[in-house]
């Protein structure tokens, strides 16, 4: 049989993929990830990456398969370090597969699924992670993913107050204008720490932009940024003083930078605290440190594919 892959665009997948159904979604794929002997039914090799030198730039391939989602997946992911808050430092695509035959059922935009379920992931996190008040939300970083963090956060938590820092001010006011929900512009990093409940850093940087000593004890700070072996968000300090949590262990002693070059220990999966075979430590300060899995793309471009068809059907 030929292979006519469907293609869906950004604002298509905007319009099918809801955040309320994606989230339990995600809930169960990290468990199933996170489960001993390979029990889960998922498979997902560490993301082979290829620099590109030449240009700053960084090309990403995650395969993965969900055998409850009944989910082949591969995304392709370039991401680059660039000097202007216009351009775009990341693109993505994702392709669905028939699982049964291997054929190629659907090419997808791979922007809003990447936004949603790494800010949703976060936000796995931090409902385990979180002591019981959460009143003051920061955000280092204003880009793409620092825009999902804050729709997702502030629909989850009754946050009270949101802090928002980034190197340059025109990147935080255009955040502001793109988010429109209340916003404290900072004008430093450690300003924007201070007293938070929640840190998410969501930056390009390579150097630690957070530190242990500005962090309220018992906060808990979502690190998102930083995900190759000689990159850092986060000091040492903070590193080796909070309890760790990562998205896959094989992959943070691979490519995180903050985990690799600090030397901390980990704690646990994340998926081990969603399954209850970790403890969620709540009244320490915990970090989890994300480095995105393909396993959550599969089942989030899964749930597009069907949320589609649906939806097309319907129409015919
Ligand atoms: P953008 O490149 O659009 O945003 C980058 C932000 O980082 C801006 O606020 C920019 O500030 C700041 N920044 C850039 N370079 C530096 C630097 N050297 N030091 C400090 N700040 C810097 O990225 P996205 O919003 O798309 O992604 C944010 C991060 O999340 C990236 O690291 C990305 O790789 C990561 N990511 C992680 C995923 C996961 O699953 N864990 C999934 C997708 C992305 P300014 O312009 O003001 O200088």
């Amino acid at each position: 049989m030929a292979e006519h892959p469907i293609s869906i665009g950004s604002g298509e997948i905007e319009q099918v993929l809801r955040d309320t159904e994606l989230l339990p979604v995600l809930e169960r794929a990290l468990a199933n990830f996170s489960s001993e002997g390979g029990g889960g039914g998922v498979e997902q090799p560490v993301r082979s990456t290829v620099p590109v030198a030449k240009y700053n730039g960084f090309l990403g391939v995650m395969p993965a398969y969900s055998a409850e989602d009944d989910a082949l997946v591969t995304k392709i992911v370039r991401f680059y370090q660039t000097t202007s808050s216009s351009a775009s430092s990341h693109h993505a695509t994702v392709l669905l597969f028939d699982p049964r035959n291997g054929i190629l059922k659907a090419v997808m935009d791979g922007r809003v699924i990447t936004e949603r379920r790494t800010a949703l992931v976060s936000a796995i996190a931090t409902k385990y992670l979180k002591r019981q008040n959460l009143d003051v939300l920061c955000i280092l970083g204003a880009g793409p993913q620092a825009v999902s963090h804050y729709e997702i956060f502030t629909q989850m938590f009754p946050f009270k107050q949101v802090k928002v820092w980034s190197r340059t001010r025109e990147r935080v006011e255009k955040f502001v204008k793109t988010v429109k929900g209340p916003v404290q512009m900072c004008t430093s990093a450690k300003e924007a720490v201070l007293g938070a409940d929640v840190v998410i850093t969501v930056t390009m940087a390579t150097e630690p932009v957070l530190f242990g000593e500005w962090v309220k004890p018992g906060a808990h700070v979502n690190a998102v940024g930083a995900c190759r072996p000689e990159w850092r968000e986060l000091d040492d300090g903070l590193m080796k003083s909070a309890v760790l949590y990562v998205d896959s262990r094989e992959a943070a002693m691979r490519e995180s930078g903050d985990v690799i070059l600090s030397g901390a220990e980990i704690f646990a999966e994340l998926g081990e605290v969603v399954k209850g075979t970790k403890p969620a430590l709540c009244e320490r300060t915990t970090v989890f440190k994300s480095l995105g899995m393909a396993i959550e793309d599969a089942v989030a471009a899964k749930l597009v594919y069907d949320r589609w068809e649906v939806k097309n059907k319907q129409k015919s």
